[in-house]
């Protein structure tokens, strides 16, 4: 196997086990493997996992798109759809559902998967669903500093806050979908 990742850019965020408070250390313990980090009292591996996400992007009645700028960090004042972190036990779609609506005060319908996105050296896996409104009044929660509809034409390409935004919206308008049993 070739490793073609290293270590996630988050390591140096934990520095004491979570087991027994002792000492972490970066150690490699299988060559095809990144640097794992490790209790320097109990030996225990402090395995880093992905963080699932999940992202939607929301036709409107319009038939325009909606994003968010965002008002926190990372991509603080810029665009994104609605979408967020999957809290453990939660399904991935009803995460989307709940995510469209506290980020931007819709109700939405889930149409279809758009893709499935990662990269190296960063640890969030992002779910990206098409989704159409059907209720609720566009709205800002305390994460946004706006939230806008925009035609295909208008979409901020020069200042979207992730990867992730700029991939999905560019397959979702490429017509990538992937049938979904609800
Ligand atoms: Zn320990």
């Amino acid at each position: 196997m070739i490793k073609n990742y290293t270590m996630h850019e988050d390591a140096h965020a934990f520095r004491f086990c979570p087991r027994c408070g002792g000492t972490l250390e970066r150690k490699l313990l299988k060559a095809s493997e990144p640097e794992r980090l490790v209790c320097t009292g109990c030996s225990f591996v402090f395995y880093l996992d992905p963080k699932i996400a999940v992202g939607t992007i929301i036709t409107t009645a319009s038939g325009r798109l909606v994003l968010c700028r965002r008002a926190i960090e990372p991509g603080y004042g810029k665009w994104v759809f609605p979408g967020g972190y999957v809290d453990r036990g939660e399904p991935l779609t009803s995460a989307a559902i709940r995510e469209a609506r506290e980020e931007c005060g819709l109700d939405v319908r889930l149409d279809g998967l758009v893709n499935i996105y990662s990269y190296a050296g960063r640890a969030p896996v992002i779910v990206v669903y098409a989704a159409t409104a059907i209720g609720g009044t566009l709205a800002v929660d305390d994460e946004g500093l706006e939230t806008a509809e925009f035609a295909f034409s208008e979409i901020p390409w020069e200042n979207l806050a992730f990867p992730s935004t700029h991939d999905g919206l560019r397959d979702f308008l490429d017509g990538l979908r992937h049938p979904i049993r609800l």
